[in-house]
C-alpha cells in the first residue's frame, strides 16, 4: 500500500512529539515525510526495537514507485528517477531529467578540456536561478581502453560534474572506473552480451549501472538478473531511434516502462529511463560526434528528440549539441516541467529598487510576486535603464491578471505592501503606477490608498513607451 496522506504514515511514527526530528508533532514530521523534505532517519525513535517493525513498513509505504539513483558525489551529485506518477498534475515530480553533454575520448586533449569547462560553466539565468547542465558523458571512439582512460582522467580534472563512462566494452569501462570510481560514475552500457562483465563491474565498484536493449522482455531480464545479485542502482536504456518508425516504438517504449513500474506496480522494471536524443547526429553527423558535421537541422533535431523525452519520460539523457539553440530549449523545458504544480513559483513580496532611484522623481510600479511576472518587469524596467522602485505584492504567486481576478491583487493588498514595505519613507511623491491588466483597481486603490494611480500598459515590454509620455507626470512641473 502506498501512503498518501500525512495522516496515514503519521499512525506509523512513534506519537511522542519529542521534537528530536527539529519538529512540534509527528504529524508535523509525517507531513514533511510525504514532502519528501524529510527522511525516516531523521526520527530517531523509529529505530529502537519498539518503534523498528513500524519503521521498516513506513519505509516501505514511502518507497517511490520508480527507485530513485544517485550518480555522483557531494553537492553536484544528481537523483534521478524517484518519481510516483504518471503526469505532473497528479501531484508533482521530484527530479529532474538530468542533461549530461558528451566528449569523446579521439578529442585533442586542448579542445577535450575546453569543451569540459565549456558544458560545466553554462548558465542561463532563468525566472529567478541560474540554469546549468547536470553531468557530462565520457564516449568512447577509440576502442582503446587506454585512450579511454586518459580521456576519463583529463574530464574528471577539469569539472566536479557526475560523470556518465560509455564503451560496451568493459575493459575500457574498468580503466575509465579506475581513474573515477570515487566520484560514483554512472557506467553505461550492459546488454545482453557483456552483462555478466557489466555486473561484476557495477558489484565491484559499487558504482549504478545502466542496462540497455530495445527489447523490454530482455530489458526486464536484465534489471531482474542485476537486482538479484544485490545491484539496484540501475537505469534502463530502452534504446533511442531518432526518427520515423522507430522513433514512434521508442516513443511506445518510454511510456510502457513508465507505466509498467508506477501503474502496474512491477518493481522489476520500475527504474529510472534513459534517453540518447544524441542518436539524431546518427542520422545527420558521423557517428563519433567529433567531427559531425554540426548542421543546424541536426542540432534542432537533437533538441526536439530531447524535448519530447523530457516530457516522457526520459530521467538522464547524453545529449551532444551545446549550441545555444539547443541547450536553453532543452534545460528551460526542465526548468518548466520539474515545478511543483502545487505552488506558483514565487518571490519574496517587497519593495525593490531597479538601477538607482531617487525618492522624489523616480516611478514606483506595482507588480505582483509570481516570479515570472516579477523577473519580466524588473528585467524590462533594468535593460531599459529606467531607475525606479517596484513594490512587489503578495499575490499568493499570481500573475497580475489572475490576482485581480482571485483577489489577491487588490486596493487593500496593495495599501497593506504601502504599509508593509513602509513605502513612503523611500518614495515621496505619493504616485503609483499600477499594471495596465489591473486598471479596473485605480479608482478604489486612491481611496483607499490616498495615493494617485496611474494606469501603465498591459505588457511591461512597453514601459519605456509609456515612460515617454506619462513620466514625470504634470504634477511634478
Ligand atoms: S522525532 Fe519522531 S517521535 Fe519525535 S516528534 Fe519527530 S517524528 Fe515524532
Amino acid at each position: 500500500m502506498k501512503i498518501s496522506s500525512p495522516m496515514e504514515a503519521w499512525k506509523y511514527l512513534p506519537g511522542t512529539n519529542c521534537k528530536e526530528c527539529g519538529e512540534k508533532t509527528c504529524l508535523a514530521f509525517a507531513s514533511l515525510l510525504l514532502e519528501r523534505k524529510k527522511k525516516l532517519e531523521e526520527c530517531p525513535l523509529l529505530f529502537e526495537p519498539k518503534y523498528a517493525e513500524k519503521g521498516k513498513k513506513l519505509a516501505e509505504m514511502l518507497a517511490p514507485e520508480v527507485r530513485e539513483v544517485e550518480v555522483g558525489i557531494g553537492d553536484k551529485a544528481i537523483k534521478i528517477g524517484g518519481e510516483d506518477i504518471m503526469h505532473r498534475h497528479e501531484l508533482t515530480f521530484f527530479n529532474r531529467t538530468a542533461l549530461a553533454y558528451d566528449v569523446w575520448d579521439t578529442m585533442k586533449e586542448e579542445e577535450l578540456r575546453e569543451r569540459v569547462r565549456e558544458i560545466t560553466n553554462w548558465r542561463k539565468f532563468y525566472v529567478g536561478e541560474f540554469l546549468g547542465v547536470d553531468a557530462i558523458a565520457v564516449r568512447s571512439v577509440s576502442g582503446e581502453a587506454k585512450t579511454f582512460a586518459q580521456c576519463v582522467k583529463r574530464v574528471a580534472e577539469e569539472t566536479d560534474l557526475p560523470l556518465v563512462l560509455c564503451s560496451f566494452d568493459t575493459k575500457q569501462v574498468e580503466q575509465g572506473l579506475k581513474e573515477v570510481s570515487d566520484r560514483n560514475p554512472l557506467i553505461y552500457a550492459a546488454t545482453e552480451d557483456n552483462w555478466k562483465a557489466f555486473l561484476e563491474l557495477a558489484m565491484r565498484y559499487e558504482v549504478p549501472v545502466t542496462l540497455f536493449s530495445a527489447d523490454l522482455d530482455m530489458l526486464n531480464t536484465l534489471a531482474v538478473t542485476f537486482s538479484s545479485a544485490g545491484v539496484t542502482n540501475i537505469v534502463l536504456d530502452p534504446g533511442t531511434y531518432p526518427t520515423g518508425k522507430g522513433l514512434e516504438e521508442t516513443f511506445s517504449r518510454f511510456i510502457r516502462i513508465r507505466r509498467a513500474g508506477i501503474v502496474d506496480g512491477n518493481k522489476g522494471i520500475a527504474y529510472p529511463l534513459m534517453s540518447v536524443p544524441m542518436t539524431a547526429w546518427l542520422v545527420n553527423g558521423n557517428e563519433t560526434g567529433a567531427k559531425a558535421e554540426n548542421t543546424l537541422e541536426t542540432s534542432y533535431w537533437e533538441a526536439i528528440l530531447a524535448d519530447l523525452f523530457i516530457l516522457k519520460y526520459a530521467d538522464i539523457m547524453i545529449l551532444h549539441s551545446i549550441e545555444p539553440h539547443s541547450l536553453i530549449p532543452e534545460r528551460t523545458l526542465v526548468a518548466n516541467i520539474y515545478t511543483d504544480p502545487r505552488r506558483p513559483v514565487s518571490v519574496e513580496p517587497g519593495l525593490r529598487e531597479v538601477g538607482t532611484p531617487t525618492a522624489g522623481e523616480s516611478p514606483l510600479f506595482v507588480t505582483t510576486n509570481f516570479a515570472l511576472t516579477y523577473y519580466t518587469v524588473e528585467s524590462d524596467l533594468a535593460s531599459n535603464k529606467i531607475d525606479s522602485y517596484l513594490m512587489v505584492v503578495d499575490g499568493e504567486g499570481m500573475g497580475v491578471e489572475s490576482a485581480v481576478a482571485g483577489g489577491q491583487l487588490n486596493a487593500e493588498t496593495m495599501k497593506d505592501a504601502l504599509e508593509s514595505f513602509d513605502v513612503e519613507r523611500k518614495v515621496k511623491h505619493k504616485i503609483m503606477v499600477i499594471p495596465g491588466l489591473a486598471a479596473r483597481l485605480s479608482g478604489e486603490t486612491e481611496d483607499v490608498t490616498g495615493w494617485t494611480v496611474l494606469v501603465g500598459p498591459r505588457d511591461s515590454g512597453r514601459i519605456p513607451g509609456w515612460m515617454e509620455n506619462n513620466w514625470p507626470p504634470e504634477t511634478f512641473s
